[in-house]
């Protein structure tokens, strides 16, 4: 032992004075990792196919430790890449059960000789992820993280599909930053949006060599989330939250243990935009923090408030959308804001015993507020505090509520990040489901938290009814999400309407909906969520096609597989997904010209007759039956606007 010691010395000291440098791959060897120290800076890069994708990046961060950035050395390798292997179901995402494999690789760098942190990468053939370790200094036990060096360098000619991040304290009654603006495509690098960088997850395409996808995962209570703050050179780096958030209240730096963890930072890349589409890597690298406390029960549901807003949230139009749920076989009534004050306490526990006799439950809307914006709508002063969160949600139990919806969060600090955990794992203990809005991006949350549903985190359904601008977008933006904000967590649209107009009467005045029933269908199966408040109303029963309402009754929330077939952001989309043994094959498209495109559709066999959801040029919907050719190429044809779905 006493040797080995010596040998291992005598190696360090030799290896101090030049830069070290180690390599290693992914499972199939097409993505390369390399870390190195040279200059004493730590710094990675990351190769597929023999392409550079990341260029080298600096890795490392500040902490009340010492700034682990600069004067740093990589130590020799303790122990060599390992492949790791790991089987398992989550049936709240994309793909019902996983089969992770990645290779994990671990880098020391120390300061002053002394270990500082490790990098643990993990790298499958689609994703590279990695966190740091960071070890204790001494008789030190707690660090802050001020900052982090880590970033992500994009080679010069890369384009850039990104979601600004907002200043805080500025939109609807101060509730900014709410993670829901729009996106600015096919922009060269070099930029950093409105001055705040960007939101996760952040996509670039790297010139004509393929896609690359940054994100982060396994985001709880121990850390703050985070941005990406570009530079002018093409690198972007990790941002920590902006201290305005939470009306300026809580620290913008991270407090963590010793030894403790960051969050994993992911970049998922490829050939084409599969990879990214298909990816479960916020799923993959992180675990449950709890047992569900039941079975929980997902599903389709209706709600008022996209269509009758503020008005609507009255006892007998309730009673109508749990009719009208029932009679769609829908699970769910979303009861959104001012129940509080326009139904009651008394009447929703009226509602939730009538919902239950036609085997419909409630989700009840909350206010998060406290103290971090001035959102007025009730309920509020809830979900803030463990106390009477606590107190409320014994009621929901008592009464059967199966899930909430919480609104209006404050930021990505890391107490924000604390109020998430705090409201997810107090509802677990009453059986609660929970959806998130106004809120942030879920960082592996489906997992990590068995009662977490899902999150906005999007400019979602509700824009439609604000704005024609949004309507006349609606296909544009439809067209980006697939790609980018759903391929890393479920995405709470509340979309697939099937009003021409968005309101009551469904009559022409306010909002009018341009795109296509169609493509009202192709949505509900593009945008994933297991929980789903589709913006239908009871209208819809009798002045829809009958088609459009058949398939809605039938459409599954929940999904085993998911398949990119072709496509480009804001421009047209078309995939698949499974759910048992069918297949939904889905179609829309932005562009002014029609789409005219012939794809290989694996999932049908020669001679297959599959449904066809298809459009007409004047966006008029027809169902037909077609028969899959011998070659198994499907010709399809989207106008603008429009819609297709094919079901077996
Ligand atoms: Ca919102």
């Amino acid at each position: 032992m006493k040797r080995l010691l010596c040998t291992a010395a005598c190696i360090f000291a030799v290896l101090h004075a030049f830069a070290e440098e180690r390599s290693f791959t992914s499972p199939d060897g097409k993505i390369m990792v390399t870390v190195n120290d040279n200059d004493g800076k730590p710094t990675y890069s990351v190769s597929y196919d023999g392409e550079e994708f990341i260029l080298p990046s600096p890795l490392g961060l500040n902490t009340s430790l010492g700034e682990y950035v600069a004067d740093m050395t990589l130590l020799p390798e303790k122990d060599a890449p390992k492949l790791i292997e790991e089987e398992y179901s989550v049936r709240t995402i994309k793909q019902s059960k996983v089969n992770y494999k990645a290779t994990e690789a671990v880098f020391t760098f120390a300061k002053e000789d002394k270990p500082a942190f490790d990098v643990i990468f993990r790298v499958s053939d689609r994703d590279v992820a990695f966190r740091y370790k960071v070890y204790p200094k001494r008789d030190t036990r707690s660090a802050v993280v001020y900052s982090e060096a880590t970033g992500f360098q994009l080679s010069k000619g890369s384009t850039s599909f990104l979601c600004p991040q907002v200043k805080p304290g500025g939109g609807f009654a101060g509730t900014y930053p709410s993670y829901e603006t729009g996106y600015t495509l096919d922009d060269p690098v070099g930029k950093n949006g409105w001055g705040q960088g960007y939101t996760f997850p952040c996509l670039f395409r790297n010139e004509d060599k393929g896609w690359i996808l940054i994100s982060e995962t396994g985001v709880s209570s121990a850390y703050c989330a985070s941005r990406l703050i570009g530079h002018e050179d093409g690198l972007y780096s990790i941002g920590f939250p902006q201290e305005g958030e939470n009306n300026g209240n809580g620290s913008a730096f991270a407090g963590i243990p010793l030894p403790g963890y960051t969050p994993w930072r992911t970049i998922t890349l490829g050939a084409t935009l599969a990879p990214i589409m298909e990816t479960t890597v916020p799923f993959d690298v992180v675990e449950p923090l709890y047992e569900a406390s039941k079975e929980y029960v997902y599903g389709a549901g209706s709600w008022s408030w996209i269509i009758g807003m503020d008005g609507s949230t009255v006892y007998d139009v309730q009673k109508r959308y749990i009719d009208f749920t029932a009679e769609m076989g829908y699970q769910t009534v979303l009861v959104d804001a001012l129940w509080d004050t326009q139904i009651g306490r008394d009447k929703i526990a009226d509602l939730a015993s009538y919902a239950a006799e036609k085997g419909v439950a409630l989700f009840l809307w909350y206010n998060s507020n406290g103290y971090w914006n001035n959102a007025p709508q009730g309920p509020k002063g809830i979900m803030d505090n463990t106390i009477a969160r606590r107190r409320e949600m014994a009621w929901m139990k008592s009464i059967g509520v199966r899930g909430i919806k919480v609104d209006f969060f404050g930021g990505d600090k890391q107490e924000t990040m604390k109020l998430y955990e705090d409201i997810l794992a107090d509802a677990n203990d009453y059986g609660i489901l929970c959806v998130f809005h106004g809120c942030t991006l879920p960082r592996g949350w489906e997992r990590m938290y068995p009662n977490f549903a899902s999150s906005e985190a999007v400019l979602a359904s509700e824009n439609l009814n604000f704005s024609q601008g949004a309507c006349d977008n609606e296909a544009f933006n439809a067209c980006i999400h697939p790609f980018i904000r759903n391929t890393v967590g479920s995405m709470d649209f509340g979309g697939s309407a099937l009003n021409k107009y968005y309101n009551a009467r469904n009559a022409p005045r306010g909002s009018q909906r341009r795109t296509s029933d169609v493509f009202a269908l192709a949505v509900a199966v593009m945008f994933q969520s297991p929980i789903q408040h589709f913006a239908l109303a009871p209208n819809n029963l009798t002045d829809a096609p009958a088609w459009a309402i058949d398939f809605m009754k039938k459409v599954p929330t929940l999904w085993d597989e998911v398949k990119f077939i072709d496509g480009y952001p804001g421009k047209y989309v078309i995939m698949a997904r499974r759910h048992g043994d069918d297949w939904y094959v889905v179609g829309i498209n932005a562009q002014k010209e029609t789409l005219k495109v012939e794809v290989e559709l694996p999932m049908f066999a020669s001679g297959d007759v599959v449904k066809c959801y298809s459009d007409d040029e004047n966006l008029t919907g027809s169902l037909k039956d077609l028969k899959i050719k011998k070659n198994g190429k499907v010709k399809i044809e989207i106008p603008c606007n429009g819609g297709i779905v094919l079901q077996n």
